[in-house]
């Protein structure tokens, strides 16, 4: 019998997490055949219930930072602690996975020919001294603060991949992905929307770090993931291409507007700002736009109800 050359298969590493269950509800739909690795070290196969019994999904629990083969098509590269709270656990963990994850993932590439896709980060950018930030932003990163294990692992993670791609001819792909949210999310990872809608739910005040006055640009997760399939069907481009929703927002006016969609009147608690916490960040997304014709489509409002939805349905 004949391969249908349309439908693929694809390794989605960190596919148990917030964005991987989603890019996997997609492909899944798609009619390729997926199969998510992880270690659940910030999730659980809770994300992944609909699809143990389906013909076309396969879950190997492994921790990217040890070697592997398997024989793909394409590879999401997405495993790594990624909020906060998660990262900062156990940062040697994070910087060691940001490395030997992403070494290994290239190995298997180069050895099986696939095309590989970073999840990379708008954090390359640090507390970024230009805005919006382009690609062409090299970022303004602390090297030995607390966010570091993170940022600096995800940019010698990029380095890694223009080497394997320079070196070696894999086929690369870097996606510089800002703040996104939606369903999938873990409850107590620390983010700031998951954090928002579960104290509203709960009656709680809302933890607002510092004023409020830091921004951020939230994108919800439909929006990403079509980024992220468009940019690995995209011929020929390594990237890096940034992905996220331009429309920008402060801290304070996000709790005002998930506690008017909660339908609760606000009540808020003044915390210390972490260190080295981004003051300000935003995509500029021409390059998306113009490579791919992608931009979000779906607005801030209509993505909070969709999460709070989500929240009530699965945490209360
Ligand atoms: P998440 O924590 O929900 O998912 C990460 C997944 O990786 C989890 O399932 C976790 O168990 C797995 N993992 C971690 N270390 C691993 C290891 N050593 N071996 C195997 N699996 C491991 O986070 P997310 O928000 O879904 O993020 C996915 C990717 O996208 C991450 O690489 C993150 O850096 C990147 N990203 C996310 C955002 C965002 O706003 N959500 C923004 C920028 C970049
Ligand atoms: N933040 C906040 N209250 C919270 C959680 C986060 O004020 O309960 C702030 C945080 O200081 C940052 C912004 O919200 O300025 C986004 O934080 P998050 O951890 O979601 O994302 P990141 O900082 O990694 O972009």
């Amino acid at each position: 019998m004949k391969k249908n050359k349309s439908k693929k298969r694809i390794l989605i590493t960190g596919g148990a997490g917030f964005i991987g269950s989603n890019l996997v509800k997609v492909l899944i739909e798609q009619g390729h055949e997926v199969i998510v690795m992880d270690n659940l070290y910030s999730s659980t196969k809770r994300n992944l219930q609909n699809y143990f019994r389906m013909w076309n999904f396969e879950f190997i629990r492994h921790d990217v930072n040890l070697p592997f083969t398997i024989e793909v098509d394409e590879i999401y590269h997405l495993a790594c602690p990624a909020s906060p709270i998660y990262y900062q656990k156990d940062p040697v963990f994070t910087i060691k996975t940001s490395f030997y994850g992403a070494l290994n993932v290239l190995d298997n590439a180069k050895r099986t020919g696939a095309r590989v896709l970073l999840a990379s980060t708008s954090e390359v950018y640090g507390n970024p001294a230009i805005h919006p930030q382009t690609e062409q932003y090299w970022g303004n990163v602390n090297p030995i603060g607390v966010r570091s294990c993170y940022d600096e692992g995800k940019r010698a993670a990029e380095t890694l991949f223009s080497d394997y791609h320079r070196e070696y001819g894999v086929d690369i792909r870097i996606a510089r992905i800002f703040n996104t949210y939606g369903p999938g999310m873990c409850e107590n990872d620390g983010r700031v929307v998951s954090n928002f809608i579960m104290q509203g739910l709960q009656g709680n005040p809302l933890t607002i770090y510092g004023e409020g006055q830091h921004t951020r640009s939230f994108c919800y997760v439909d929006d990403l993931v079509k980024g992220l399939i468009g940019l690995m069907a995209y011929p020929e481009y390594p990237g890096p291409v940034n992905l996220g929703n331009p429309s920008e927002i402060s801290v304070k006016d996000l709790a005002l507007k998930i506690t008017q969609l909660i339908g609760l009147s606000i009540q808020m608690k003044m915390m210390p700002l972490p260190s080295d916490d981004p003051a300000r960040r935003k995509p500029d997304i021409s390059l998306a736009n113009q490579l791919l014709g992608w931009c979000p489509d779906i607005s801030i409002e209509e993505g909070l109800e969709r999460t709070i939805r989500y929240f009530r349905e699965t945490f209360s």
